[in-house]
């Protein structure tokens, strides 16, 4: 009678959710970001993602490469080179008419079937408007699993990618693993990610793709481009200097004195959110978790309680100067200066003293 071996414990792993990868996935090895071209302009998130992307690559002792999809033109070009001055060891490189303007249908064709050609493990890319319609129906076709708005992004003892993101309303941070499929995706917001530094000497290898389309196979077509009317107005995610309001200055018309101190400092403007839910302020300049992540140098914060939905969007300031009435408010938490007092008087008294020490008249004579 031969007795029954015990079984041999599973090995440990996450929930048991990771199983051993399929053959086909097992080929998937490398970084990659995709470089967000729009009329010849690199949305600086791309390059942000670069950074991140180079320390991923490093941890996993893989390439970093960048994906250009553009018009043969000097700009395609100069995003290729800009791929590797962000520290990109290659770049994937598809030039065609048909990706002049983008279009959901041959974006996400061309960013496929490189992907199923090369077989990146990792694909990251910008949570911009583009980025989000391209990386949806990008991990959709490969029927894979993508992580949206990450606030961080790591790689695990075994090599899996940890993506990390706020959860149930912004109170919990969670991470998330697309264990059994590749590649692993995630999208994160500009300025979540601190910008590289750009190397002087950029050196890499392109590896060209064709596209495989003509204009008869893209069922939407560009009848003509529009730019939107406020475009450029608000430049909050890369102001060096923002002020924002929030419900303590209490009525729409006290906006003016955020506006008047940003104006005087040659700063942005912003708000929280319930600023925006009572018509106070335009989206655009929301700030925080659904509105705009900021990185200014100072921020100043008039009347903001700093909720976790809030904080998450400016913590990435090099200053932080908060202004509220209640000396308990969880902004003094994170502020690195605090100033308990009344906005509605504080503002004005700020903008004067600014007004007075910028002007150069008076800068010459307080410098004399
Ligand atoms: C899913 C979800 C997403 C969210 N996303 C965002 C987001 O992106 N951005 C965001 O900001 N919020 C967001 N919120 C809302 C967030 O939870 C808070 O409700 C919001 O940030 C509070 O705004 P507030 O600080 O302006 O207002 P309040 O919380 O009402 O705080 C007002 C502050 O002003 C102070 N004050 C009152 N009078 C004065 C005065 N005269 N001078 C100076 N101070 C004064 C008060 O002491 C208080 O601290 C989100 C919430 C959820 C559930």
């Amino acid at each position: 009678m031969t007795e029954a071996k015990p079984q041999a414990a599973a090995a440990p792993s996450r929930a048991g959710m990771k199983k051993e990868l399929p053959d086909h996935f097992k080929a998937y090895r490398h970084v990659w970001v995709f470089v967000e071209v729009e009329r010849g302009q690199v949305h600086p998130v791309s390059f942000e993602l670069m950074g991140e992307g180079r320390k991923l690559a490093d941890r996993l002792g893989v390439e970093l490469a960048g994906v250009v999809l553009g018009p043969p033109g000097e700009a395609t070009q100069a995003a290729v080179a800009e791929c590797f001055a962000y520290g990109a060891d290659l770049a994937y490189l598809i030039e065609d008419p048909l990706l002049a303007d983008y279009r959901n249908e041959p974006f996400s064709k061309a960013l496929t079937d490189l992907v199923n050609t090369y077989k990146p493990e990792i694909l990251l890319l910008g949570a911009t408007t583009l980025g989000r319609d391209l990386a949806g129906s990008v991990a959709t076709t490969l029927l894979t699993g993508l992580t949206a708005d990450c606030t961080e992004l790591a790689v695990d003892q075994d090599g899996s990618l940890a993506a990390t993101r706020p959860t149930f309303g912004g109170s919990l941070l969670c991470t998330i693993y697309t264990l059994n499929f590749r590649p692993q995706m995630a999208t994160v917001r500009p300025r979540v990610m601190a910008m590289p530094e750009r190397r002087e000497r950029p050196i890499g290898r392109v590896v060209r793709h064709p596209l495989g389309l003509i204009e008869d196979d893209i069922v939407t077509k560009i009848l003509s481009f529009l730019p939107d009317r406020d475009a450029g107005t608000s430049n909050l995610a890369y102001a060096d200097v923002v002020v924002a309001g929030g419900m303590g200055l209490g009525a729409a018309e006290n906006f003016q004195l955020v506006r008047g101190l940003a104006r005087t400092i040659g700063a942005e403007f912003g708000c929280s959110r319930p600023v925006v839910q009572k018509g106070w302020m335009p989206s655009d300049r929301q700030i925080g978790q659904t509105g705009k992540t900021i990185r200014p140098k100072l921020y100043i914060a008039a009347g903001i309680s700093g909720a976790i939905q809030h904080r998450v969007g400016v913590e990435g300031a090099d200053l932080i100067v908060a202004i509220n009435t209640d000396r308990n408010a969880p902004i003094f938490d994170f502020a690195h200066v605090g100033i308990v007092a009344d906005a509605i008087r504080l503002l004005p008294a700020l903008t004067d003293a600014f007004a007075r020490r910028l002007s150069p008249h008076n800068r010459d004579k307080l410098a004399g």
